[in-house]
Parts: structure tokens; sequence; C-alpha cells
């Protein structure tokens, strides 16, 4: 598995598995994932399923270390202290006593309070690195108003419909590595009929997920494709022997609607009822 080598030197896997609505009945799939090449795991205390990822990756066979664990700090559990105290949490159900990253999971009320938490964990060397998602570059700008620590990851809804290249061009500028959620729209966007992508997957001789997943990766950023499908999962490992041409990243450039599958991260009415959602 090829590597991001973050703004701190820590190597990040560059494809992970995410496992967001991976029931308990399917850690057949983690295990199977991680036996056949995938090294990361994206899940968050939100999904329910940190300790499935603690039993999936004692079951594979793999050491602890061998594989870079991200969890996330749920909108109910901001602030400092309270901060401190889910991500003991997380780690008890991840039965680690380090994450290779820990994320603010949406930039609620108090993220400036929990990144100064985060911070903490960080210095103490409790985390190997420290990172936010669905941070627009407003909030970012206004995180590195409050702190020394400029976050090393930003995990960002994107794909050809919503390629964020605003917010890219910051991330890239400021050494922060722009991961994908939701390559493929949840695939329910139609992306996989998208008559451009599926051209392009006859050409490469791919699918057109492939081509997604492969096209994120020309741009630099990081993919945590979810399935629980040996298939799809080995399809979704298997995008790095083909590059697109300026042309074909240009055509894909333009398939952009600029929009969001999702609630926009500067609602202040979601962010507050989330944080009632446990
Ligand atoms: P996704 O875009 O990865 O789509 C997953 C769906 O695509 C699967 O359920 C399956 O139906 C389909 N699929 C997967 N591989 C395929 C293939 N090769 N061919 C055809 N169909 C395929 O959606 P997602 O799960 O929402 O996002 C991926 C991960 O991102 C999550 O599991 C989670 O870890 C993370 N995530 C983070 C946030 C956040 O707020 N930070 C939000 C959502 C998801």
């Amino acid at each position: 598995m090829e590597n991001f080598l973050l703004s701190n030197g820590v190597p990040m896997p560059k494809i992970g598995l995410g496992v967001y609505q991976v029931k308990e009945d399917q850690e057949d799939a983690i295990i199977w994932a991680l036996q056949h090449g995938y090294r990361r795991i994206d899940t968050a205390a939100l999904y329910h399923n940190e300790q499935m990822v603690a039993d999936a990756i004692k079951q594979s066979g793999l050491k602890r270390e061998d594989v870079f664990i991200t969890t996330k700090l749920w909108n109910s559990d901001h602030g400092r202290e309270k901060t401190l105290a889910a991500f003991e949490k997380s780690l008890a159900r991840l039965d680690t006593d380090y994450a290779d990253l820990y994320l603010i999971h949406w930039p609620s009320a108090h993220y400036v309070e929990s990144w100064q938490a985060i911070t903490e964990l960080y210095n103490k060397g409790r985390i190997r690195a420290a990172g936010v998602a669905n941070f627009t570059q407003k909030q970012l700008e206004e995180l590195d108003r409050h702190s020394d620590l400029v976050p090393m990851v930003d995990q960002v809804q994107t794909n050809p419909y919503i390629q964020q290249r605003g917010l890219h061009r910051y991330l890239t500028d400021h050494q922060i590595q722009h991961e994908a959620w939701g390559p493929f729209g949840h695939g329910n966007q139609n992306l996989f009929r998208q008559p451009y992508l599926m051209e392009l997957a006859a050409k490469y001789k791919k699918t057109t997920a492939q081509v997604i997943l492969h096209w994120n990766l020309q741009r630099d950023i990081a993919i945590i494709p979810k399935s629980v499908h040996p298939d799809r999962l080995q399809e979704n490992l298997d995008v790095f022997d083909f590059m697109l041409d300026d042309q074909e990243m240009d055509q894909i450039a333009s398939l952009d609607k600029h929009g969001r599958h999702f609630v926009d991260p500067e609602n202040k009415l979601f962010l507050w009822l989330s944080s009632f959602i446990h």
C-alpha cells in the first residue's frame, strides 16, 4: 500500500476502508480487507463499531502497529473535558493506547476548545496525527487564529460532482492532507452511470468506481471507500495501474456541480441538533 506523508512526517496509507454503517454481522468483511491489503480503517465514535474494528484487527493476524486507525470525536463531546473523556472511551473500545489519527468529526460549537484538547493529546504522543473533518476554509482559518497546531488532515465530502477545488487549494497551500469521504456519493448519486466516467472506464479497462478512486489519488486526495463485498473491496484497491491525462482530468473537472449531498458544515442548526444524536 502506498502512503501519503502527513505534514509531521507520519505515513498514512493512501486508501483506507471506511466502516460507516458496517454492522456487527459484517465483521468478516473487515477481516477480509485487512488480510487482502487494506492497512487503514476509518471509524468514528458515532459509527458504534470501534470494538468490532479492534476485534477484526486481532482476528486478521496483523499487529496493531500494522494498521493505521482513524477515529473521530462526535458532536456531543465538544469542549476540553468532554473531548479528553471521549478520546479515552474510543481508545478503550479500540483496545489500544494510541490512535493514528484523531479527527473532529464536524465543526460544532466549541470546536476550538476541542482542538486545544486534541493538541494536548498530540503533544503527549497519544495520537500520531491530528485532524478535522467537514471543516470549511473559514473554519480552518478560525482554528488557525486560536492554535499553533495546524490540522494534518481535513476529511471532506469529495467526488466528481463535489470537487472542493477552492478548499483543495487552501489545504495544499497549508500542507493539510485532503481526504475524500463519500467518494462514490454513497453509491446513490448515479456517479457510476455518468457517461464520461463510463467512457474512461472502458478506455482503461477499469470500472467506473476505479476511475473515480484513481481520479482522487491523482489529485493527491486520500480515499476511504466503503464496501463489505470482497470483490468490491479488491476492486477498490486495484486503482494504481493507470494515469488519466491532463485533458481527461480537465474534463472530469467540468463535471463539478459545486454542491453537497449532505448538510452545509456551516449550518449551525444542524450542528446543534446533531449534538443530541449519539
Ligand atoms: P461511499 O461513497 O464510499 O459509497 C459506499 C457505497 O458505494 C457502498 O455502500 C456500495 O453501495 C458502493 N460501492 C463501494 N464500492 C463499490 C464498487 N467498487 N462498485 C460499485 N459500488 C461500490 O460512501 P460512504 O460510506 O458514505 O463514505 C465512505 C467512508 O467515508 C465511510 O464509510 C466513512 O468511513 C467516511 N465518512 C465520513 C464522513 C464524515 O463526516 N467525516 C461522512 C460520511 C462518510
